[in-house]
């Protein structure tokens, strides 16, 4: 009977989760400029930057990936490394999959692309269950995955798919959410994140549930410490963490050895 309650909430989950970003894909853009006040592309520039440099010919995927963000800015880091070395050819071209489990995301994310003339023949696109990748074991050289994994059923699940598609000495990075342990700006945090969000949320995208579900999403997710032991568990080695704003966000990192 219990197992039977735990998946109904599993798939009460996921078709949550897949509501919301079905309504905010169009809006999704602007609303993280919203929310964070335009912080969002510094964490996201420095998330970036920690990966680099790359060897040629690295191998990525980028897991719940949505409208390209992270993927967009490893692809024009890329370019710009190649261009510093003169790296040519493409059998050294480094390779970027964005993966995520909602089309409508992904469809925003290639409009972007092409408005953005970005070198598309090192992007590809698939949209999958970050828990259950159809991919083949051992073929990538990086894993990020950036506000994605805390929307996941079974964070879990989608670490040991992590792992088993990352080759041997392939690295894990995650962008996450986390938790801000000054009790002074934990307030602060908490009343701009539970009292300021959804009524923007409502202005902005007509969708105050979806922004209500984001909240109530992070407050839920692991602390750094325990989404550490969650991906050691999971098999990853050298795993360390960084917060970023006192919490507000963090990135784990870990290698599959
Ligand atoms: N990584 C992008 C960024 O940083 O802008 C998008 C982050 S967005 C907040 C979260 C994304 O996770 C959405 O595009 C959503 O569709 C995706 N997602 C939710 N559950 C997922 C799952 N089980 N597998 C793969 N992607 C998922």
């Amino acid at each position: 009977v219990d197992f039977g309650f735990q998946t109904v909430l599993a798939s009460e989950k996921a078709e949550k989760v897949h509501k919301v970003f079905e309504n905010v894909a169009s809006k999704y853009d602007l609303m993280n400029d919203v929310m964070s006040v335009g912080i969002h592309r510094i964490w996201k520039d420095y998330f970036v930057k920690k990966m680099f440099p790359l060897p040629p010919g690295t191998s990525i995927i980028d897991v719940a990936g949505g409208t390209g963000d992270i993927a967009f800015r490893m692809l024009q880091s890329i370019e710009r490394q190649n261009k510093h070395f003169d790296v040519s050819g493409t059998e050294k071209n480094s390779s970027i999959l964005i993966s995520d489990i909602n089309q409508a995301m992904l469809d925003v994310g290639k409009e972007r692309a092409s408005k953005m003339n970005l070198q598309s023949d090192m992007l590809s696109w698939l949209c999958a269950d970050a828990q259950q990748l159809p991919l083949a074991d051992n073929s990538f050289d990086l894993y990020t995955i950036a506000f994605g994994i805390r929307n996941v059923t079974e964070i879990s699940k989608a670490l040991d798919e992590a792992y088993r598609v990352l080759r041997p000495g392939g690295r894990f990075l995650c962008l996450e959410f986390s938790h801000v342990n000054n009790p002074l700006l934990k307030q602060v945090y908490d009343t701009y994140s539970f009292q300021i969000i959804p009524p923007l949320g409502e202005v902005f995208a007509g969708d105050w549930k979806s922004y209500q579900y984001l909240v109530e999403s992070i407050r839920k997710f692991p602390t750094q410490d325990r989404f550490k032991e969650m991906i050691e568990e999971a098999g990853f080695r050298s795993v360390k963490y960084e917060n970023l704003s006192f919490g507000v966000v963090s990135i784990h990192s870990g290698y599959k050895i």
